[in-house]
């Protein structure tokens, strides 16, 4: 994806990546820039589209994972072993809505829905869906490391399987402090497959730069965000939050946005903090922020908004708790 796009051509690319249009990129195949995480779901028709390959890993387990992605890891696996030393295994690639269905069913019956709504990605939420995503795991002195505990105690591993995933068009995924954009914790073994050293090498050599970040940066190139004058935030926490604003907003199918502005301190009302608890029961939320934006929805549009009309001042309403990062809560009139 080059930068000199054309806005709307953009907002396209972005609507086919972000989940809210059908997967159909102009070569019939899968849209490897596809963004799939607690707020974007799998793209309609993906499922059809892709094509996969099956492994057996060193524990003897079935590994699904999307074809151009397997041998992409064949080769990165290969230079690590050939260069570094490091055997690498994969853990988990695939997994499909159904199967993560299960997952949810099962813990339902075992723990109550409270608990398993916490722990279990909600089916068609989750990365691994594409394909795309491999949890990784290594060999060492013969014996499998492959625990998440375990795995944390090898950095310097980490560290050395980390240098090399751009070359062969991964990026690493979830970074650490960056779970308030990501919405997971630091996982050194979950990459995810791009397919285009490139763009993976663009991404990875911004440090803290997420695939959240990076479309939304890329579904941005003119428009500046109007932060005003807040006595309660400073920009960079501001910013943070309309990153937010801005990534969901590129699941707005063929929508552009061509304003956004933070509402102002008074949206941090006590009434408001409750409001946004209510919604979102247990998370604790303390703060609270409003951005309006102003967009237009192009004569494709389909959805709960009208095609080709002006929408002024519609909301996003986002929150944190003590010491976390903001998640957008709600948003509309
Ligand atoms: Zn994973």
């Amino acid at each position: 994806m080059k930068k000199t796009l054309s806005l709307l051509a953009l907002c396209v690319v972005l609507a086919l990546a972000t989940g809210a249009a059908v997967a159909e990129p102009s070569d019939g195949g899968l849209d490897y820039l596809a963004l799939v995480n607690k707020l974007n779901p799998l793209p309609e028709g993906w499922e059809d589209a892709l094509e996969t390959v099956h492994i057996t890993n060193s524990l003897g387990r079935d590994v699904e994972i999307e074809q151009r992605a397997y041998d992409a890891y064949v080769a990165l696996a290969a230079d690590l072993e050939e260069n570094d030393g490091i055997h690498l295994e994969l853990d988990s690639a695939r997994r499909s809505i159904a199967e993560q269905q299960d997952i949810m069913d099962r813990f339902i019956a075992k723990y109550g829905a409270d608990y398993a709504a916490k722990t279990v990605a909600t089916p068609g939420f989750s990365e691994h869906h594409t394909g795309l995503a491999l949890d990784l795991y290594f060999r060492l002195d013969g014996k499998d490391v492959y625990h998440n505990e375990d795995m944390m105690q090898y950095p310097e591993i980490w560290e050395k399987i980390h240098a090399k995933l751009a070359d062969y068009g991964f990026i690493l995924r979830y970074l650490e402090g960056k779970e308030h954009i990501t919405g997971y914790g630091y996982e050194p073994w979950h990459i995810r497959y791009v397919d285009s050293v490139e763009i993976a090498r663009e991404i990875m050599s911004q440090p803290g730069m997420t695939l959240e970040v990076w479309l939304g940066a890329v579904n941005d190139p003119g428009l500046t965000v109007d932060y005003g004058a807040s006595e309660l935030y400073g920009e960079a926490e501001l910013e943070e939050a309309a990153v937010q604003v801005k990534c969901k907003f590129a699941s707005f199918d063929g929508c552009e946005l061509r304003a956004l502005r933070y509402a102002g301190d008074e949206a941090n009302s006590a009434e408001n903090v409750k409001w946004l608890n209510d919604l979102d029961e247990g998370k604790n939320y303390v703060q609270v922020v409003e951005f309006l934006s102003d967009f237009h929805t192009t004569a494709a549009y389909s959805g709960v908004l009208e095609p080709d009309s002006e929408y002024a001042d519609y909301q996003w309403w986002l929150a944190r708790a003590e010491g976390g990062g903001w998640q957008l809560v709600s948003w509309g009139y």
